[in-house]
């Protein structure tokens, strides 16, 4: 029988990743934007923390099993800035001034100075007391390109470079991207420890 996960996340390219990795697991994603679900106050300082707190709100809110990802992008010459305040980096402006604060901040630095990976964390809690969260990590290395390219996905991808596949990440398909980043090697250690 399909189990249904609430997803704690309305952002949908999330939404879209998620539903595609799990289709193939009987599993529907829900986004808690369904339920109209409160915003957990992300106030943790790492990526594991803000993940449990953001399951947590929406099984809670939802009274449903809860799956929540935290991540980011750590940049080695910014000291793993913007890391867990990713989304947030150039205030309310979005991915636009996100990515053009970090194109900014590496102003000049060159090309070896640049490297920079995607972190991934997922929790699945079973209820919102559940004392023993399933938690997943997953880590993608790139570097920082000088400039956008690419359309696909969603946030750093277009700026985000891919040594193994000679492009950014929005210039892989999303099967592709799938394969290799952060949020799908979690999904896939979040999987095994499902079945
Ligand atoms: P979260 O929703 O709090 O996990 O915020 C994560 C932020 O990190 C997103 O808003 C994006 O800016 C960035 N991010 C995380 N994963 C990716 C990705 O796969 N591609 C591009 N940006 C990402």
């Amino acid at each position: 029988m399909t189990q249904r996960i609430v997803l704690a996340s309305g952002n949908p390219g999330k939404v879209r990743e998620f539903s595609e990795l799990l289709a193939a697991h009987d599993v529907t994603i829900v986004p808690q934007s369904d339920f109209a679900v409160p915003e957990a106050d992300e106030n943790g300082l790492t990526f594991v923390e803000n993940a449990i707190i953001k399951a947590r709100n929406a099984a809670a809110h939802t009274g449903m099993p809860a799956i929540a990802d935290d991540s980011g992008i750590e940049v080695d010459f910014l000291n793993g800035a913007p890391g867990i305040y990713s989304a947030r980096y150039a205030g309310d402006g979005g991915s636009a001034a996100n990515n053009a604060k970090l194109l900014d901040a590496l102003h000049g630095v060159p090309e070896a100075q640049r490297t920079a990976r995607f972190q991934c964390v997922l929790v699945h809690l079973r209820h919102a007391d559940d004392p023993t969260p399933v938690i997943c990590q997953g880590t993608w290395e790139g570097r920082i390109l000088t400039g956008q390219r690419g359309d696909a996905g969603f946030g750093y991808d277009p700026l985000f470079y891919v040594p193994d596949e000679g492009c950014s990440a929005a210039e892989l398909t999303a099967e592709r991207k799938n394969q290799l980043s952060h949020r799908g090697q979690a999904l896939r250690c979040l999987l095994a420890a499902f079945s």
